[in-house]
């Protein structure tokens, strides 16, 4: 462990001038090298030259491209210290916790630093002896005023490990040096330094010319596994481009799926402009689902960019009315294209459309807050930890499936006004034309980011029905109304129906999980206005004692009692809270509302010629048409 140490710090004391002439005046140059992986740390050594201001103020990021909560990514860091041009130390200062403030300088500050990170997915920094896999808001240090400069990346593995570099970010002949144009495009470009697989095939842009389509594979899967894997992202990519058309224009002529599936993984997938991390803990043939999603977002939302996402803010949270579309149109095109490349078959795919019409028309946290306002609420759900309890299971529905939900009603009501010819594909591919192609000014910049009238518009443009397309967007876009979804999907011969039709419901019960006496009793979860336990008065917390007027000894033997019972049924439930005696209310027990949809099929029908040929345009390969 020790001679590592010393062997990267000579690495480090070399480095600098060696590499300041081959670089851009007044590029940041980063060298991360990991002199102790064991203990989860890497060593970042930073110099930042021509500094604009008499205080440098370097940072770390509070935030990450594609999550929405504050991370405090200051929090792992240590060991900080700073050096003018003559490797003369200066002071540091703190104004605020994110913030190391250098004065005193020469026109060069070089500062060092020790990082800890331990948790693998899409935003984190982890660092063990089989990888470092770096997601860059959460390892690099930064300067205010210099976000614009180009930067230079050089990664040294622990000696003798077979590490090699697998990124977005512009190569160089040093397989493991790596630059980039900005601070944007450093920090949307995570890098896996690894022992990996790496398969690749080739696709052309929209000009014609072939770019490299890239798996960077990191796990403890079979081979065949692997392979499953590869040739399962392959029909993903060439499926996925039919919505639009065209392929973006990868800023490096690669996409690279960084996929890590190892035991012990967080699960996540995280989008990027020209890569995705894609991370689990089961076998990598598990996470093709979740490379479906993170492809679509190569065009939708790495380049058809909502306002408020551009650029990225590094100092806060970013707030955007826009993540039902930027994830929740992804979300469904994620089921669609694995249903239309066969990787999901029909049940599976059907399944999970009326998952998402399920969660609108059921879930109570429509009566509180439209698609756009469940957007905003993205600081709050995302990622986020708070000490104090909050009520989002009752008040939040996910932008993810509420964004879905509108996708996929948005492209049945098209589909179902135009018999199939106008689909909210031609929508994506309108959005991808008038956002997403136009491009910016550097990589790592999108010239125009959409607002939400911007949805609006584009959508009568596509429609070609303006007064249409006010109305969706005023009643199931910026309103709370949710559209006929039994109608629509009827038409492609599927039905939306009750999943336990008959069965008594008081709401959502569940027992507590801990070693109290009274936690069998005892109800864990909110309930929801509007069901039956709720407009009884039970609450969380409530410790049910008696159903019926007989006692019962868990939450399980009520929900036992109330099966038993029909829809309608007025039933006495005696319950404590608190220190509080004995109490008896009535619940009035309702059906179970809970929606499934399946093929025509599965209930006893056939689908006529106009269903199958609706159900196939909707859900069949687009490659042949
Ligand atoms: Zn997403």
């Amino acid at each position: 462990m020790r001679h590592r140490l010393l062997a990267s710090l000579i690495v480090l004391s070399a480095f600098i001038p060696a590499v300041a002439q081959q670089t851009t005046p007044g590029a940041v140059v980063y060298t991360v090298s990991f002199p102790a992986p064991e203990h989860h740390v890497a060593a970042v050594d930073v110099t930042f030259t021509n500094v604009p201001a008499p205080t440098l103020e370097a940072r770390m990021s509070r935030s990450s491209p594609g999550r929405y909560a504050v991370h405090e990514f200051a929090k792992n860091v240590y060991d900080v210290h700073a050096f003018d041009g003559k490797g003369a130390e200066l002071p540091i200062t703190r104004p605020n916790p994110y913030q190391w403030n250098v004065s005193g300088h020469d026109g060069t500050v070089r500062i060092t630093y020790r990082i800890f990170g331990n948790l693998v997915d899409g935003t984190y920094l982890a660092i063990d002896t089989t990888h470092a896999h770096m997601n860059m808001p959460a390892t690099l240090m930064w300067a205010r005023q210099m976000q614009d400069r180009p930067a230079r990346v050089t990664f040294t593995p622990p000696a003798g490990s077979n590490w090699r570099a697998a990124t977005q970010l512009f190569p160089t002949p040093d397989p493991l040096t790596f630059t980039a144009p900005n601070l944007q495009y450093l920090f949307d470009s995570p890098t896996e330094l690894s022992d990996h697989v790496v398969r690749e095939f080739t696709v052309a842009n929209a000009g014609g010319t072939p770019q490299t389509v890239r798996a960077a594979i990191h796990t403890t899967s079979a081979p065949g596994d692997i392979e499953t894997y590869f040739q399962g992202v392959r029909k993903i990519v060439t499926e996925a481009v039919t919505v639009f058309g065209e392929y973006p224009a990868f800023d490096t002529g690669t996409y690279t799926f960084l996929a890590d599936y190892i035991p012990g993984n967080g699960g996540d997938g995280m989008e990027h402009r020209n890569s995705t991390v894609v991370t689990g803990r089961g076998n990598v043939r598990t996470g093709l689902g979740t490379a479906s999603h993170e492809f679509f977002h190569a065009w939708n939302v790495e380049r058809i960019r909502p306002q408020g996402l551009e650029p990225f803010n590094y100092e806060e949270a970013n707030l955007t009315d826009l993540l039902w579309v930027a994830e929740g149109f992804t979300q469904y095109y994620g089921s669609l294209i694995m249903g239309r490349t066969g990787l999901s078959d029909l049940r599976r795919t059907v399944s999970a459309m009326g998952n998402l019409a399920d969660s609108v028309i059921n879930d109570s946290g429509r009566q509180f807050r439209s698609p756009v306002e469940m957007s905003q609420m993205a600081p709050f759900t995302d990622a986020a930890r708070a000490v104090d309890p909050t009520n989002f299971d009752i008040t939040f529905i996910s932008y993810y499936t509420y964004g879905g939900a509108v996708a996929l009603g948005l492209d049945l009501s098209l589909r179902d006004r135009t018999n199939g010819t106008v689909t909210l594909d031609d929508f994506m591919r309108a959005m991808w034309k008038t956002h997403g192609k136009p491009g910016g000014p550097q990589p790592g910049l999108v010239a125009k980011p959409y607002s939400l009238l911007d949805v609006r518009d584009r959508l009568a443009e596509v429609s070609g029905d303006r007064a249409f397309a006010d109305d969706f967007y005023r009643r199931y876009m910026i309103g709370r109304e949710v559209v006929d979804y039994a109608r629509l999907l009827q038409r492609a011969g599927v039905v939306l129906r009750k999943r336990s039709p008959g069965r008594a419901w008081a709401g959502t019960l569940r027992s507590a999980n801990t070693a109290a006496a009274d936690a069998p009793n005892r109800i864990t979860t909110l309930q929801a206005p509007g069901t039956p336990a709720y407009d009884a008065g039970l609450e969380q917390g409530d410790v049910i004692v008696g159903v019926d007027g007989k006692p019962v000894a868990s939450i399980q033997e009520m929900l036992d009692a109330i099966a038993a019972r029909a829809p309608g049924d007025r039933v006495p439930v005696t319950f404590t809270r608190g220190a509080a005696a004995p109490r008896t209310v009535t619940l009035t027990l309702a059906e179970n509302p809970d929606l499934e949809a399946v093929p025509m099929e599965d209930a006893g029908g056939t689908p006529t010629t106009e269903q199958k040929a609706f159900r196939d345009r909707w859900l069949g390969s687009q490659q042949r048409r």
